[in-house]
């Protein structure tokens, strides 16, 4: 049998569902030109073009977290993010496909008060679907508002199923463990075995999801992330309890004691949305020798992290690296005056 519908199957006896939004792999490619620079075979797994919404990671975790909300019966989705949250837009793009009403608390956290990041990029398609955006300031008040949001939608008969940030929870976190059987596929047919991994880590469910299915199939594999804010030990917890649930649902919860989690905080910048030269020069680099856009907010600084570990001689010379692409592409028309 296939081992991904062992893990299905495993997943549905255990009464967890998944809603199919993606319907084909997202590409896995070799960089030629970056691999030559840097004597090392780069490969990049393509999740900023996965199918919908203009794509990107949180799709995987919103196929577990919508089949909860429909499960639950859910009518109403209510998700929080910072203003040009990705993952805001995808859970617009896909809760109102599926049905459902949806309400964006959209925290001012990023400290950029041009219209571009204030309106343009994934503002622009949260209103296309006509998504309830709800503007709150960075001070506290976010667990408050949606409390008393939850509240009024309830009184009127609602149903509403909360996600939290990044959809990072245990049930978001499988869309990642299960993405493990995609890459296996792929680099079986590449002829690669990779033994490390790297990409942004935001809310820690993308990093736990990889890390914990890596364990389900019993492949030693190094995932590093890179954080993209400065407060490492809130994202560092997250991260563990996010791969124990998610072990616990395999009954594997032993296995955790010996994880190693590595999370480096070298090139976060200054805070979460600001990048800093290093980071725009990475951008720019990448888009013209592969023609692949990395985002300001995320990728561009865990892909600078890659880069400048490769160079530190921080992984072992010469094996093949896949860099996850977890997208953040509309989110780059916010930062049009740094470019
Ligand atoms: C949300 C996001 C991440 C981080 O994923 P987490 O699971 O929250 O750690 C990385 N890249 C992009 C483009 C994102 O939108």
């Amino acid at each position: 049998m296939k081992e991904v519908y062992r893990f299905d199957s495993h997943l549905l006896v255990s009464g967890i569902n998944r809603l199919k939004l993606l319907s084909f792999p997202s590409p896995l490619l070799y960089l030629q030109g970056l691999s030559n620079e840097l004597e090392t075979p780069i490969y990049i797994k393509r999740d900023d073009l996965t199918e919908l919404g203009c794509g990107g990671n949180k799709l995987r975790k919103l196929e577990y977290l919508l089949a909860e909300a429909k499960q639950n019966e859910a009518n109403r989705i209510i998700t929080i993010g910072a203003r040009q949250s990705n993952h805001a837009r995808l859970t617009a793009v896909t809760a109102k496909m599926m049905g459902f009403d949806v309400d964006l608390v959209l925290k001012n956290s990023v400290p950029l008060d041009t219209e571009s990041y204030q309106l343009n990029g994934n503002l622009v398609l949260d209103n296309i679907v006509d998504a309830n955006i709800h503007e709150i300031a960075n001070d506290g008040s976010a667990t408050t508002f949606i409390n008393n949001l939850t509240k009024h939608y309830e009184t009127v008969g609602d149903k509403v199923y909360f996600i939290p940030v990044g959809g990072s929870n245990t049930i978001g976190g499988l869309g990642y463990a299960r993405v493990v059987y995609e890459i296996e596929d792929q680099s079986k047919d590449l002829d690669v075995d990779f033994k490390h991994i790297t990409l942004a880590s935001g809310s820690g469910g993308t990093h736990a999801g990889l890390i914990a299915g890596y364990e389900i199939l019993g492949k030693k594999t190094f995932i590093q992330a890179y954080n993209v804010q400065p407060d490492r030990e809130v994202i560092l917890d997250e991260t563990k309890n996010i791969t124990e649930g998610i072990l616990n649902l395999f009954d594997l919860s032993m296995q955790s004691q010996g994880i190693e989690y590595r999370l480096s905080n070298d090139y976060v910048g200054e805070a979460y949305g600001i990048p800093n030269e290093q980071t725009l020069q990475t951008i720019k680099h990448l888009a013209k020798t592969e023609g692949v856009f990395l985002d300001p907010v995320y990728t561009g600084k865990a892909f600078t992290g890659m880069v400048e570990d490769i160079k530190k001689g921080r992984f072992p010379k010469g094996e093949p690296i896949l860099f996850i692409h977890t997208g953040g592409i509309t989110g780059i028309f916010g930062y049009q005056n740094w470019f």
